[in-house]
């Protein structure tokens, strides 16, 4: 096993094997291939998988690129400084696909512990995943003005997502985002 793996958290893209990634498991406090197993609707083997093929990584950090480059073009304002990331307060859950968790889990460590109905990223009102957060994270505003653009943007940049799946021959999922970070626990 790689040095780099021999503590707790273990980062996808430092691990030398996929395999590797049984090998570490036991020196964490909770057991990642059971806990995603019973609540995701693929294994987490899958997800791993697919967060170590070059291809769906840079196909993904393109499309973040090109579609946060379409969000700042409409210019809209973030009011509320991260409420909308807890979401049991703020009434509205997140949904992710398995490239948009692919790409996370590629980009960056397994996720802090969840304590509550809000993601674990939401620190002091800021994200501490602005990089690698899903695309519902890019692009939701709470904002009045950008209830225009908003709804027809996200149609549109999710059907080029649903077939990006189909093109990079991925299983596409379409799930709750604390269902995953609460898997990867
Ligand atoms: S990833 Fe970042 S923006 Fe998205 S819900 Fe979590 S803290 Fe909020």
């Amino acid at each position: 096993m790689a040095e780099t793996c021999r503590s707790w958290p273990h980062f996808v893209a430092v691990l030398g094997r996929l395999g590797d990634l049984d090998t570490a498991l036991p020196i964490g406090s909770v057991d990642f291939r059971t806990h995603s197993e019973t609540s995701l609707p693929v294994p987490s083997s899958v997800l791993l998988e697919l967060a170590r093929r070059p291809e769906v990584v840079t196909a993904m950090r393109e499309f973040y690129a090109e579609a946060d480059r379409e969000i700042a073009d409409q210019g809209a304002t973030c009011w509320n400084k991260g409420e909308c990331c807890r979401f049991g307060q703020f009434g509205h859950r997140l949904y992710v696909t398995s490239l948009e968790i692919a790409y996370y889990l590629a980009t960056g460590n397994f996720p802090p512990p969840v304590t509550s109905d809000t993601c674990p990223h939401a620190i002091d009102g800021k994200c501490h995943a602005r990089e690698r957060r899903p695309f519902g994270c890019r692009v939701f505003y709470c904002d009045p003005s950008a209830q225009h653009w908003q709804g027809p943007l996200s149609e549109r940049r999710l059907a080029q997502l649903k077939a990006m799946h189909e093109s990079l021959r991925v299983p596409y999922v379409y799930v709750d985002w604390m269902t995953v970070v609460k898997a990867m626990q």
